[in-house]
């Protein structure tokens, strides 16, 4: 059996993962596909924790004449659709799952409860942050920093629809440059807009490194896992 190089990763995988082609909404297909993936790492012993977005649905953002506040609520529900499809395909694999989410509806999932959430990883269990942090003004990204942190999670993989961190936008730009390696301060500074600074400093100031890599190829999950150079780190 090949060797992980993590025991603890926390997986943050965004909204319009989930949506595939479709840009919107979850395809089923392509959630398939990544499950099989976050399986075969789940089989290599690794414990998981994932954090998952909204944005295939709603973004704060989004509500331009809206309070931001409600907005960002209904940002929040969007991430707990998305939390349980993820779990609904991963358990349908035989994998343990736990939905715990930030805000509470204990009728659908536990209440996130960080020392129960770290005995479900002890016992092998997938466990599945909705919600965000629960507040608004707040981002998925910056809940996956603060996740992170609690459970004391090796790194963050930061699986997005581009294969790492670029000069410029790659869409754009043809001539975009990727970097293999960057610092926080690189992040904040340059304001490369990869990711926002409340999850940057976060994970500056509690040392935790970022893998950004391209979730096109659902099995770079895998490869990022087995230590294989792909995609940014940031440390
Ligand atoms: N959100 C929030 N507080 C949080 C996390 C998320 O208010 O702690 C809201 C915010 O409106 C955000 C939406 O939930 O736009 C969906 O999250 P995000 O945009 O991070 O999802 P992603 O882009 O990863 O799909």
């Amino acid at each position: 059996m090949q060797t992980p190089k993590y025991k603890r990763i926390i997986l943050k995988l965004s909204g319009e993962a989930l949506a595939g082609e479709k840009k919107a909404g979850i395809d089923e297909n392509y959630l398939s596909l990544i499950c099989d993936k976050i399986s075969e790492v789940y089989k290599l012993g690794v414990e998981i924790a994932i954090v998952v977005g909204g944005g295939n649905f709603w973004r704060g953002r989004s509500g331009k004449s809206m309070d931001r506040t409600t907005a960002d609520h209904m940002g929040m529900l969007a991430t707990v659709i998305n939390a349980l499809a993820l779990q609904d395909a991963l358990e349908s694999r035989n994998i343990p799952t736990r939905v715990q989410t930030a805000i509470e509806m204990r009728q659908i999932a536990e209440p996130y409860i960080r020392r129960r959430a770290v005995r479900h990883l002890e016992k092998k269990r997938i466990v599945i942050f909705a919600c965000g942090t629960g507040n608004p003004y707040f981002t998925t990204d910056t809940t996956t920093a603060l996740r992170a942190a609690e459970i004391d999670a090796e790194v963050i993989l930061m699986a997005k629809n581009v294969d790492g961190i670029y000069d410029s936008d790659p869409v754009k730009n043809p001539d975009a440059k990727k970097f293999d390696k960057l610092s926080y301060m690189d992040i904040l500074g340059n304001r490369l807009g990869a990711m926002d600074s409340t999850a940057t400093s976060l994970c500056m100031d509690n040392n935790i490194p970022i893998i950004f890599f391209g979730l096109d190829k659902p099995e770079n999950i895998v490869k990022v896992v087995l230590g294989e150079n792909i995609g940014t780190i940031i440390s």
